[in-house]
């Protein structure tokens, strides 16, 4: 049974990676303790993980019985992972740590979405947010682009993107030929729920779905630890379930689509139509701060309608809490009240709570969170 060593060594350092995430700075004799390994395989795991600099020794805090174990810590700071979220007309673009922790930050214009002047924006983006952190580039890991479509994430291919009229497009390779550095690909949404995994509020459960609200609606589970992309990676699709029969023409091709109806697009096509004049995102804002009764009119039928399919998925999945993100979360209770609402009207038996986890560079944190889930990959350790 050759490669059974080697084997072993890999899961070992995943778990002690992923106790680490998890519980913050331990020293070995716990992490003894607590993954039931040899104080002597501990030891050898951690000696490698810090030859690796993937692990370091922090300053050992005094304890009443005078003894100082030296805790063991992720070294987060030593390693960059660069993300790129692809929206229709930029790019948005970060540089992070290993905790996902943003160190810089950029929007990235794109002329055209020919995969030729996307790869171009992220090559021309990749100088930039270095300098902007004073960060070298043999630090980067990785590189993580999340792009709104159908992703075969283990192949690295773009199955389909509706949204920029890709199919069957091997991204990850053409884009990895180009910065000479790894580079992970997904959906937008299951990048999201990664993160979320690793270090966000569905960090400490196992199941959970992680919704996002904004251009699109869509929802990723996590199923016993792991990130659900479904047979043909058509899982999460919660804005392209129909809603209206016959409804709003999406940009999917079909109509009637939750996100034709709910999204932030559709919630603004709304108000114009209610008022009779063009509004900018800007003002539909200030018109919900403001109170304006069209405008939260609008965020209460877009909410009730949320809450009514993701009472379904609920029913179906059971999931222990559900993750609310997307630019949509800007609007607070003026949207996730009615949503709340309807989603318990609907509701069979478990009732999860919403924990909302947004911030603007959650979407490229997201992405980054690919290259970094290549180190911790949560996804085949016990202590994920
Ligand atoms: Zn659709």
């Amino acid at each position: 049974m050759r490669g059974n060593a080697s084997t072993s060594r890999a899961l070992n350092r995943r778990l002690i990676l992923n106790l680490l995430r998890n519980r913050g700075p331990i020293s070995r004799a716990e992490l003894a303790l607590v993954t039931g390994l040899s104080p002597a395989a501990v030891t050898f795991v951690v000696t490698e993980l810090m030859d690796d600099t993937l692990v370091i020794e922090r300053q050992a805090v005094a304890s009443t019985n005078g003894r100082r174990p030296t805790p063991i810590d992720i070294n987060y700071e030593a390693h960059l992972a660069l993300g790129f979220k692809l929206n229709r007309n930029n790019i948005a673009c970060v540089l992070t740590d290993l905790a996902t922790t943003p160190l810089a930050t950029l929007e990235a214009q794109v002329p055209d979405t020919s995969p030729e002047g996307i790869i171009q924006a992220i090559e021309t983006a990749i100088p930039r947010l270095l300098a902007e952190a004073r960060r070298d580039e043999k630090d980067i890991m990785g590189i993580g682009v999340s792009i709104p479509g159908e992703i075969d994430p283990k192949k690295g291919i773009c199955l389909q993107s509706p949204r920029f009229g890709w199919r069957n497009l091997p991204f990850a390779e053409l884009l990895a030929q180009r910065v000479h550095v790894p580079v992970w690909i997904d959906d937008d949404m299951n990048a999201f729920a990664i993160a979320q995994k690793l270090f966000g509020a569905g960090r400490n459960h196992r199941n959970f779905a992680a919704l996002a609200i904004g251009t699109g609606i869509g929802c990723s589970l996590v199923l016993n630890g792991e990130i659900y992309h479904g047979s043909n990676s058509g899982a999460g699709k919660l804005g392209h379930i129909t809603s209206v029969p016959n409804g709003a023409l999406c940009e999917c091709g079909r109509r009637g689509c939750l996100m034709a109806h709910a999204a932030e697009p559709a919630m603004l096509d709304e108000y114009e139509r209610r008022r009779g004049k063009p509004i900018s995102r800007t003002d539909f804002v200030g018109a919900v701060e403001s109170g304006d009764e069209t405008a939260l009119a609008i965020l209460n039928e877009a909410g009730a309608r949320i809450g009514r399919h993701l009472a379904d998925l609920v029913n179906l999945f059971d999931p222990e809490v559900i993750v609310v993100g997307g630019e949509a979360v800007q609007f607070g209770e003026a949207l996730l009240t009615p949503l709340r609402a309807s989603m318990e009207e609907f509701l069979f038996f478990s009732r999860p709570e919403l924990l909302t986890d947004w911030v603007p560079s959650s979407w490229a944190r997201g992405a980054a969170a690919l290259a970094t889930q290549s180190i911790f990959d949560f996804e085949r350790s016990p202590s994920g």
